[in-house]
């Protein structure tokens, strides 16, 4: 059972808690106002995982999409899928967050920002994002060696021990694990 979160409390734990695959989707839905729909899928769920109510998902999309497509048309195209994610239409399946396995093994295009940093970002700009956490650059090495050797579990297990500052022994293996441990650490 995951707490509930609202919109207000978004940017917070987005900062503090959030495993960079999703702090990564989650900046760049604010920087561009869009994501494609692999991103919005990853992201999407994700934030239902750690309690956003289906009526503050339908605002918090809203906000961002309404600058770059019109409120109509996020309405008319978009807001949908936003509530099939939370099993209000279609086949009303409650669809689960995705987990690392399936996130690692996705595909991402061009112009897509889904997937997992520690997979799909190059060398230059993983050691770039980790900076922006705050990863020193001797543990930024240690990162990228476990990259090196596609365990990229490990690689974001490291990056969680080193921003918490204490150990993950149950190590990450799906992004709201990640998210609900850091929580218990931080609260
Ligand atoms: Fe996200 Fe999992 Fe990759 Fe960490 S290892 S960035 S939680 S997909």
């Amino acid at each position: 059972e995951y707490a509930e979160i609202s919109i207000k409390d978004i940017d917070r734990v987005a900062n503090s808690s959030f495993p960079l695959c999703m702090r990564h989707l989650f900046d760049k839905l604010r920087e561009e106002h869009h994501l494609k729909h692999g991103g919005r899928m990853q992201l999407g769920l994700f934030l239902k995982g750690v309690g956003l109510k289906l009526d503050d998902a339908l605002a918090f999309w809203r906000v961002e999409f309404s600058k770059k497509v019109g409120t109509e048309k996020f309405d008319k195209e978009y807001s949908y899928n936003i509530r099939h994610n939370y099993g209000k239409e279609g086949k009303r399946t409650d669809y689960t967050p995705y987990s690392c396995q399936r996130i690692i093994t996705s595909t991402p295009g061009v112009g897509d920002h889904h997937g997992c940093p520690y997979r799909h970002f190059s060398e230059e700009n993983l050691r770039a994002a980790l900076s922006k956490m705050g990863v020193s650059s001797r543990t930024a090495d240690d990162v990228m060696d476990k990259v090196r050797h596609r365990h990229y579990q490990l690689a974001c297990t490291l990056t969680f021990e080193a921003i918490h500052s204490c150990s993950c022994d149950a190590g990450i293996n799906h992004p709201n694990q990640y998210f609900t441990e850091s929580q218990k650490i931080l609260q």
